[in-house]
């Protein structure tokens, strides 16, 4: 592409309203541009990216023997009733209505439309396995769009579906998927971890997650340095915590007058006091008791329990089976008690007594009853490893794809059933597999610009060579650029042939991040041009450009 005679813009200042590093570089670049808000356009360059990105995932795709199709954005509602995910979605759901009231969504996802489109070739097991794909457009009305391309309303995913006749079946799907995923995200220069996630609103069995480490990350994990344990925050356990041991001691009731600190106030470590903190778990009040050090994993708590609605109780709930907040304990309480395993270690510890101003000091869990023992915490930095024990590294991370091994959820929901082999007719087995497109751009760019400029990796650059010409002026230089930019059809030259000064161009090359630069300046009368990559600068003779270009494509250079 020429710049003299194309859409070409940058911008000089920051982006006012950009609060990551990518969505202001994206905007700055003129890679993409804001429409409202979590809306964007993909600009000329911003959209080769897209689509660079779009091609290894296409062919790592095609390559696991997956087929493309295409569905579409505008589903009538009655499809997500099927399955009981029009209410499940709620507000996040994009509704309308045609000219005769007739209800319709912008499709969130598409687990309802590949299991009936599914539903139309499949009979009898032999029609299994196979695997489904799309690259489409997907709708949620997010509460707070915010990161640039990372939290947006309107996205581009590539989403699969695989069919089974049996779990084993989709064990197999499931494990193609996941190495795909793994060649598609090396492929891209991602830097990733895979970690062990909860299956949520999307039902299922197993469910792991791509994250891009990224400081800006929405969601925190954590991984092991030294084994490959690695997990995200809802579910993530650790090594069992040591507690020193005492001989149990006689409890006693003492007055803990209103106090914001009660470690201060009693001179004791976390450990050494256990919280009860009330829950309402499906219209039934809980006590759920943990050491004082952690904090509760509510998505646990809700496993524990096959919950569907989960809430801390209201005062007047804990008023009406404890004294009051802050002083509730699990000691003659009413109501089913949860205690975190971590209690059972724990010695002449302190409890709420159930009365205003008062614990309990010096409890054992043998001085109370208890319905439920589970690891409920969530686990916090200073954790250690639950499979080796050394200390676990917390980092952020952007979910850019994830796999579901879904089961028959949806398939008994709309009816996707086959004849098995002694003509018994059996749910077909589903997974599920998705990966953010436009994440992923943004995760590359927070990844590896700098506060100022992108920084793309080879394959997804939008042009894997830029061509300065210092001075345009000279018709020579010029003529020897187009030469060159002809003669480099094969890298997708980019040729900065605009009459602007000198360091207007390099700053624009750096700003987009274009990987490979040519620049034609002094050296030219010798013949030679300084070819810029990464942190290297080389002076190659013109005739030596495009096999030295190919070096670097080839990655046989460094
Ligand atoms: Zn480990």
């Amino acid at each position: 592409m020429r710049l003299s005679n194309s859409y070409f813009f940058t911008l000089r200042e920051d982006v006012k309203n950009e609060e990551s590093k990518s969505g202001n570089l994206l905007v700055k670049a003129g890679y993409i541009s804001k429409i409202g808000s979590g809306i964007y356009t993909f600009l000329p360059m911003g959209y080769k990216v897209l689509r660079n990105i779009e091609n290894v995932i296409r062919e790592e795709m095609n390559k696991s023997g997956a087929e493309e199709l295409l569905m579409p954005s505008l589903i009538p509602i009655e499809y997500y009733e099927k399955s009981g995910r029009a209410d499940k979605f709620g507000g996040t759901m994009f509704k309308l209505q045609d000219r005769y009231d007739r209800p319709y969504a912008l499709g969130p996802t598409h687990e309802e439309l590949f299991t009936t489109v599914a539903k139309k070739c499949i009979k009898s097991y032999k029609d299994m396995p196979f695997n489904l794909y799309q690259i489409a457009n997907k709708y949620r009305d997010e509460l707070r769009p915010r990161f640039g391309l990372i939290r947006v309303r309107e996205f581009i995913m590539k989403d699969a579906y695989s069919f089974d006749k049996d779990e084993e079946g989709l064990a197999k799907s499931y494990q193609i998927m996941k190495d795909t995923y793994h060649n598609i995200m090396k492929r891209l220069g991602l830097e990733y971890r895979v970690v062990e996630a909860d299956c949520g609103t999307m039902g299922g069995t197993l469910s792991e997650e791509f994250q891009a480490i990224c400081n800006i990350g929405e969601d925190i994990l954590f991984y092991c340095p030294f084994c490959s344990y690695s997990t995200n925050l809802e579910v993530g356990t650790s090594y069992p915590h040591d507690y020193a041991f005492e001989e149990p001691k006689s409890p006693e009731l003492i007055a803990t007058p209103t106090i914001d600190d009660l470690s201060k106030f009693l001179k004791l470590p976390l450990e050494k006091i256990a919280k009860t903190l009330v829950y309402n778990i499906d219209d039934v009040l809980y006590a759920v008791v943990i050491p004082s050090s952690y904090e509760i994993n509510e998505t646990k708590l809700q496993k524990l329990l096959k919950a569907t609605n989960i809430s801390l109780a209201t005062k007047e709930e804990v008023e009406s089976i404890s004294s009051t907040v802050g002083f509730v304990g699990p000691k003659d309480l009413s109501i089913p008690i949860i205690i975190d395993e971590d209690i059972l270690k724990m010695s002449n510890f302190v409890i709420g007594a159930n009365q205003k101003d008062y614990h309990i000091i010096n409890i054992n869990a043998l001085d109370f009853n208890y319905d439920y023992v589970a690891d409920i915490k969530l686990i916090k930095e200073g954790d250690l490893c639950p499979k080796c024990g050394k200390k676990l590294i917390f980092t952020k991370g952007i979910e850019v794809g994830n796999i579901f091994k879904l089961g028959t959820k949806y398939s008994e929901a709309i009816g996707l059933n086959y004849m098995d082999e002694q003509n018994q007719l059996k749910p077909v087995v589903m997974g599920c597999y998705g990966i953010g497109l436009a994440r992923i751009m943004a995760s590359l760019a927070e990844q590896r610009a700098t506060l100022n400029n992108l920084n793309w990796p080879l394959v997804v650059a939008p042009f894997k060579v830029a061509i300065i010409v210092v001075n345009t002026k000279d018709e020579e230089c010029l003529h020897i650029a187009e030469d060159l930019y002809n003669d480099l059809k094969e890298f997708d030259p980019l040729l900065d042939d605009r009459n602007e000064r000198v360091g207007i161009k390099f700053n624009d090359m750096e700003l987009i991040g274009i990987p490979i630069k040519i620049v034609i300046g002094k050296n030219i009368l010798s013949n030679k041009v300084e070819i810029k990559y990464q942190d290297e600068t080389a002076i190659i003779p013109l005739n030596a450009v495009k096999e030295y270009l190919e070096k670097i494509v080839n990655n046989q250079l460094l």
